[in-house]
């Protein structure tokens, strides 16, 4: 069974394409700066080799989704022989808003609700559909779905959810915490429930997704109960260039003081703020600690608020969940970074957490990192979201319910 994974950004066509009976990823690409002169394609197979590299120029997602399904069936490299050995397509949709508590089947009906969704997703969404669109017309009669990052947290309580602002805001405008990265969310801490000593259908953790952007969720036998992102992906820690919680009446002081509107100052927030605001020297944690080795102390510093903060989400959701089980550490950061996880642990060291330094070595492998005496849990998860999405595919399909239990390691 292969299933197309699709995740399309403004400019950009990801894919995937995965065979869930033989357990790889058959083929993979992406297509860049579509639509904005000097587009690249580049698609490569299941061994990692590079088919294709070359400049291409695609002035929109169908474009894009043609070079896709051209590579895919190209004689001298097939991947498969015809367009029918696709048995589904999985898309990212960024925003469900408060429509979408589950994955959702391409029909005209949930198109048009995807597109009530703009008005929250208004970067991503439209973005999205445009790929869903280009797969309908180049792949007709291949069922598309619809997996959302947000629907992992339609679970929150009310009490978590709301922001303290007049009611109607909510009634008019659905103004509240949505959250993001549920795919991921939901995918480690599905397989932290078969990894961990605790009971599964109980089992209260935390989890970790920190890269580029980062955010956390506290989860209680597999419901998300709170999460650090909010209305949108800027709120929670401090991310790569993205400032995370702050003052909301900085925003109308700095547009006065510097003469910007809420739009140039929200500019600011996502793409100039964050650890590479405070450091002045990148996004990327490898340059950071580099600096930091180097004597910089503006990169200590951003470090230090990174990891301050990560310790203070996860005690405050200890509290939300009354005590934790696990915590699960994933995504580029917190695959990759022995010290921050280290760090984070040593400062909840009051909940018993004690982290095996050797085992703590691991880099991008699944593995426990925490002693066997230490009350709580703590792993390492690869994360995947292709593979999540594609699960999802396949459950709503009802396309093969064995493969759900495939291992994730095992498939890619
Ligand atoms: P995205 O949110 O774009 O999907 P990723 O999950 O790929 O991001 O994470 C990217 C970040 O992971 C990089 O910016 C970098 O800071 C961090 N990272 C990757 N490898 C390492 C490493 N070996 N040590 C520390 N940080 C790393």
């Amino acid at each position: 069974m292969n299933i197309l994974v699709i995740n399309s950004g403004s400019s950009s066509l990801k894919y995937q394409l995965l065979d869930f009976e033989h357990k790889v990823v058959m083929a993979k690409g992406l297509c860049e700066r579509i639509g904005i002169g000097g587009s690249l394609f580049s698609h490569s197979n299941s061994n990692g080799y590079k088919i294709v590299k070359e400049e291409f120029e695609m002035n929109d997602h169908r474009d894009a989704a043609e070079r896709m399904v051209e590579a895919l069936l190209d004689p001298e490299h097939p991947i498969i022989n015809s367009l029918s050995e696709i048995n589904g397509i999985g898309h990212r949709v960024v925003h469900g808003g408060p429509i979408f508590s589950e994955p959702a089947i391409v029909t005209e009906e949930v198109k048009e609700s995807i597109r009530k969704t703009y008005v929250w997703g208004p970067l991503h969404n439209p973005a999205n559909m445009m790929g869903i669109q280009a797969c309908e017309k180049l792949m007709p009669g291949v069922p598309q779905v619809c997996v959302f990052d947000t629907a992992f947290h339609q679970t929150l309580p009310e009490e978590a959810y709301m922001y303290g602002l007049p009611y109607r805001y909510y009634e008019e405008h659905q103004i509240r915490r949505y959250g993001f990265h549920g795919t991921s969310h939901m995918f480690v801490s599905r397989r932290c429930a078969e990894l961990t000593k605790f009971k599964s259908s109980t089992l209260k953790l935390v989890s970790c997704h920190l890269g580029n952007g980062s955010s956390f969720a506290a989860v209680k036998g597999g419901k998300c109960i709170d999460t650090s992102m909010g209305l949108t992906p800027l709120s929670g820690i401090i991310m790569g260039t993205r400032c995370g919680d702050i003052d909301p009446a900085i925003v109308p002081f700095i547009a006065e003081l510097e003469g910007k509107n809420c739009r140039e100052v929200d500019r600011i927030m996502n793409s100039e703020s964050g650890v590479k605001g405070i450091s002045g020297v990148s996004s990327d944690f490898r340059d950071l600690e580099d600096a930091a080795k180097a004597g910089n102390d503006r990169a200590k510093l951003a470090l230090s608020m990174f990891y301050y903060q990560a310790s203070k989400i996860i005690a405050s959701y200890a509290a939300v969940l009354n005590g934790i089980e696990a915590i699960v550490f994933t995504a580029g950061i917190g695959e990759n970074d022995p010290k921050l996880r280290q760090v984070v642990c040593d400062k909840l060291s009051y909940l018993g957490i004690k982290l095996d330094p050797e085992a703590n070595k691991v880099r991008g492998k699944e593995q426990k990192i925490s002693t066997d005496d230490s009350l709580v849990e703590v792993f390492v998860i690869p994360t995947n979201e292709e593979l999540s999405i594609a699960r999802q595919t396949v459950e709503i399909l009802d396309l093969d319910k064995c493969l759900v239990a495939d291992k994730p390691e095992e498939v890619c």
